[in-house]
C-alpha cells in the first residue's frame, strides 16, 4: 500500500488521518506544527511524539517536497526553481527579495488555459491543476533553501509575502488554491498574514467575490488594457468576462473587504499598443465610474523569445504613471526583476519551447 502524503491536507483531514491508525485527534495539532511551524519531513526527529506513534506515522504516511529539477539565482538574488512532481510534471517557483522581507510567487496549475498573447506561460498548454499540497510544498522548499525553520515571527521573517501569480489561472483551480492559502496562513504553522498574501487573476468575474467571502487575502487583476477591444486582443478570456463585469465583481470584493483593502490593478507596459496618455486618461475615467480603492502596479515588459510585443520606452511609462498620480491614484513602477533568469512577470514556463 503507498504511502499517503501529508502535505496539503486541511487540519480537520489531518484529524481523521490520525483517528484512522487509532490515535488521539490532539496528535494532529503536535503534527501539524512540526510539518508546519518546524518544517520537519522526519517522523524520526519529532521528539515529543512517543516512538511508537513515530514508528506508525512513518509506515503510513510521507511528508516530501517536490523534487528540484535546477536552480537559478538571479545577478539581482532573485531565485527560481524548476520544481517536479512524482507524475513527472514540471512548474516554476520564484523567490523575490527585497532589503528586509520577500515574497514567494507561486504556480498554480501546470501551463494555463487562459493564454494571454504577452505571457510565456500562456503559451504553454493547460496539463492540469496543482493540488493544495503541490502550491504549499512550493513555499516550504523556499523556507527550506533559506533555512527558515521554525517560523520566525512576522517581524524578522526574510520569506515574509506570497504572490499567486506564477503559471496558472488562479481561480480556474479555486478549491486547491484556497484550500493552500488557508494552510500557508493558518497561526500554528507557517503563519503567513492573509494581509500578506495576494491572489492574482485574469479576472473570473464570477469568483472573485470568493475572494473576499471564503478566503480574505488581498486580490490583484491583470487588466493591461483599457477597453474591451484592446484587452480582448491581448487576453482571449476578455470576450468571456469583459472589463465591466471583472470590476462589478471588484466591487463585490470591496463590499466585504472594506474599500482600504486597495485592489491592485496589474498594467503591462506594451510599445504602441496600450501605453498613450490617451490610455490613461481612459484607464483613470474606468476606475472613477467604478469608485474602486485601487491602485496600479505598471509593469515594464520582458520579452521572451518569439513574443510578438515590445516594451514601452522608460519616458512613455514615467508619464503614463504621472497621469495616474495626478488622478489619486498610486501607480507605482515594478522594478523589473529576475530577468537574466527568465524568473520575471509573465516569463514563467516549465516546458521545452
Ligand atoms: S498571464 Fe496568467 S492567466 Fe494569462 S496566460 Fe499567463 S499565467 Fe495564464
Amino acid at each position: 500500500m503507498s504511502k499517503k502524503e501529508l502535505i496539503g491536507l486541511s487540519k480537520q483531514e489531518l484529524g481523521s488521518e490520525i483517528e484512522n491508525i487509532g490515535e488521539k485527534p490532539f496528535r494532529a495539532k503536535q503534527l501539524w506544527q512540526w510539518i508546519y511551524f518546524r518544517g520537519e519531513t522526519d517522523f524520526a526527529k519529532m521528539s515529543n511524539l512517543s516512538k511508537d506513534l513515530r514508528a506508525k506515522l512513518a509506515e503510513n504516511f510521507t511528508i516530501t517536497r517536490p523534487k528540484i529539477v535546477t536552480e537559478q539565482l538571479s545577478k539581482d538574488k532573485t531565485h527560481k526553481w524548476l520544481l517536479e512532481f512524482t507524475d513527472g510534471q514540471r512548474i516554476e517557483t520564484v523567490y523575490i527579495p527585497e532589503e528586509d522581507r520577500g515574497a514567494v510567487c507561486i504556480s498554480t496549475q501546470v501551463g494555463c488555459a487562459v493564454g494571454c498573447k504577452f505571457c510565456h506561460t500562456g503559451s504553454q498548454k493547460i496539463t492540469r491543476n496543482l493540488t493544495a499540497g503541490e502550491i504549499v510544498a512550493q513555499f516550504m522548499v523556499v523556507r527550506d533553501a533559506y533555512g527558515e525553520w521554525p517560523s520566525p515571527t512576522n517581524e524578522t521573517r526574510m520569506i515574509s509575502n506570497i504572490v499567486v501569480m506564477g503559471m496558472g489561472e488562479p481561480l480556474h483551480n479555486q478549491e486547491n488554491v484556497f484550500k493552500a492559502l488557508k494552510i500557508l496562513s493558518d497561526g500554528d504553522g507557517i503563519a503567513i498574514s492573509k494581509r500578506r498574501i495576494t491572489l492574482s487573476t485574469s479576472g473570473i468575474a464570477p469568483l472573485i467575490p470568493s475572494v473576499a467571502t471564503d478566503l480574505g487575502v488581498k486580490l490583484a487583476i491583470s487588466l493591461h488594457a483599457p477597453n474591451n477591444e484592446k484587452r480582448s486582443q491581448i487576453m482571449p478570456i476578455n470576450k468571456r468576462y469583459p472589463i465591466e463585469e471583472i470590476l462589478t465583481a471588484c466591487q463585490k470584493y470591496q463590499d466585504v473587504m472594506g474599500m482600504s483593502r486597495m485592489i491592485t490593478f496589474e498594467y503591462l507596459m506594451l510599445k504602441d499598443f496600450n501605453d498613450s496618455l490617451d490610455d490613461a486618461y481612459e484607464l483613470i475615467a474606468l476606475m472613477k465610474k467604478y469608485h474602486l480603492g485601487a491602485k496600479f502596479n505598471l509593469i515594464p515588459f520582458n520579452p521572451w523569445p518569439g513574443c510578438d510585443f515590445q516594451p514601452s520606452s522608460n519616458n512613455k511609462v514615467h508619464a503614463f504613471s504621472r497621469e495616474l498620480e495626478a488622478a489619486g491614484y498610486e501607480a507605482p513602477i515594478r522594478v523589473a526583476r529576475g530577468q537574466d533568469i527568465l524568473a520575471a512577470c509573465g516569463q514563467l514556463k516549465s516546458a521545452k519551447i
